[in-house]
């Protein structure tokens, strides 16, 4: 491998700047209301594109809904090679109630080593982390072949309709590897959980109380069908292995519901019966596999119940779960950057939901990792914040992460 400019790489990423840039970002609000036209990832979007041109990236916006705009910046190197992706998201969740917060939720406030407010952790610390990083490769006068992108996605805690537009695109579809920056307590997680949500209507015949002859009980057909979950949970977790990090797949009840859309009386044997469960899954659990697994108890369940009618619709479309090898070069290239710029050894982890990078692995097919500062379970909660010295590491390990992968001749 050539000599890489370690050194100079560090030397151009500072604590202050970052915290700075972390604390600009969260100040801007950007949680999407929808109705109201000015609540969404607009005005961080435009702060992010304006200091990515100011810094020397070539800009490309991608308006993936009315004022929701993808924000992609790049560095092209010296020559052809690999693009490698720095990944965030513009959006936040609702801070909830304000008062309940030590410090208001766009403060950005820094106290104790943390810095306080929403997104600190989810993740506007770790988007500034990669573009603080990015421009460290570019100021440092580093050699590499290949792009340097940073991708400032919307949409990602919702429909990750961001992701799946960036996907379509020419500049998407040239991503070679990604580092999703969410917050993992800078771990390199290689596995990420998939999940569904499925409705199960069970539709039987409508009759009077005192005369269940009458009828087809969708109630005794949903009972019947719940007391399998937990061998239908069984089932399809036989062959699959153990994640380390992850565990094994669930499917859980969520919802039950009889009647269905209309009142309740205690003498009237309702029409359907509705459930739904929510499943997640684990690598080696593909989606299809336990949709037919439901499938097949619907099945049964009309073989039990005489009458019964059971559909099962899946309501929107899967994540499924994510895993990538070890010896992946992006991999490799964190892990080194993580014994170099972080001075320990790496720790490996999972992500216990999707992320963005859920669409760019099964779009793609591109290995992704997702590192990033702040604690796995802060995102969503009052006073969520970013440790500072979290936040330098990762940008630390994000700059010779790239510098390292985008040097590579193979
Ligand atoms: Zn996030």
């Amino acid at each position: 491998m050539p000599r890489l400019p370690v050194d100079r790489v560090l030397g151009e990423i500072r604590e202050r700047d970052l915290v700075d840039l972390t604390a600009s970002l969260v100040r801007i609000p950007s949680v999407f209301r929808p109705g109201e036209p000015d609540a969404n990832e607009r005005a961080v979007a435009r702060f992010v594109e304006d200091w990515l041109r100011r810094e020397g990236f070539t800009v490309e916006v991608q308006e993936v809904a009315p004022g929701r705009p993808n924000v992609i910046g790049w560095l092209d190197g010296e020559g052809p090679g690999h693009t490698l992706c720095l990944e965030g998201h513009t959006d936040v969740v609702t801070e909830g109630d304000p008062a309940a917060w030590r410090h208001p939720p766009w403060s950005g406030v820094v106290e104790d080593g943390r810095l306080y407010g929403r997104g600190s952790a989810d993740m506007k610390g770790g988007l500034a982390a990669a573009m603080v990083a990015a421009r460290a490769v570019r100021r440092s006068g580093a050699r590499f072949s290949g792009r340097l992108m940073i991708a400032a996605l919307v949409d990602e805690e919702d429909g990750m309709s961001g992701a799946k537009h960036l996907v379509t695109t020419p500049l998407g579809r040239a991503i070679s590897a990604a580092i999703i920056c969410e917050p993992e307590q800078n771990e390199l997680c290689l596995e990420q959980k998939g999940v569904f949500w499925t409705r199960v209507m069970l539709h039987g015949r409508m009759a009077h109380g005192a005369m269940p002859y009458a009828a087809v009980n969708p109630i005794t057909a949903a009972g019947q069908f719940l007391a399998r979950v937990p061998e239908l949970e069984r089932r399809v977790r036989r062959g699959v292995r153990r994640s380390r990090f992850l565990g094994l797949p669930y499917i859980t009840p969520t919802i039950a519901r009889a009647p269905v859309g209309h009142v309740a009386q205690n003498n009237v044997i309702p029409a359907a019966a509705e459930l739904r469960l929510d499943v997640r899954l684990t690598p080696g659990l593909e989606p299809d596999a336990a949709i037919g697994a439901i499938e097949d108890l619907a099945r049964e369940t009309e073989r039990r119940c005489p009458g019964t009618r059971v559909t099962v619709e899946i309501l929107e479309a899967p994540r499924p779960a994510t895993r990538v090898e070890r010896d992946e070069p992006v991999v490799k290239a964190l892990e080194w950057a993580v014994r170099r710029a972080g001075g320990r050894p790496p720790v490996f982890g999972g992500v216990p939901g999707s992320t963005d990078g859920t669409i760019l692995r099964t779009a793609l097919g591109i290995p992704i990792v997702t590192f990033g500062p702040g604690n796995r379970i802060i995102p969503h909660q009052v006073d969520e914040h970013v440790p500072v010295p979290e936040l330098l590491e990762a940008a630390r390990c994000y700059g010779l992460a790239a510098l390292q992968y985008l040097s590579r001749h193979d």
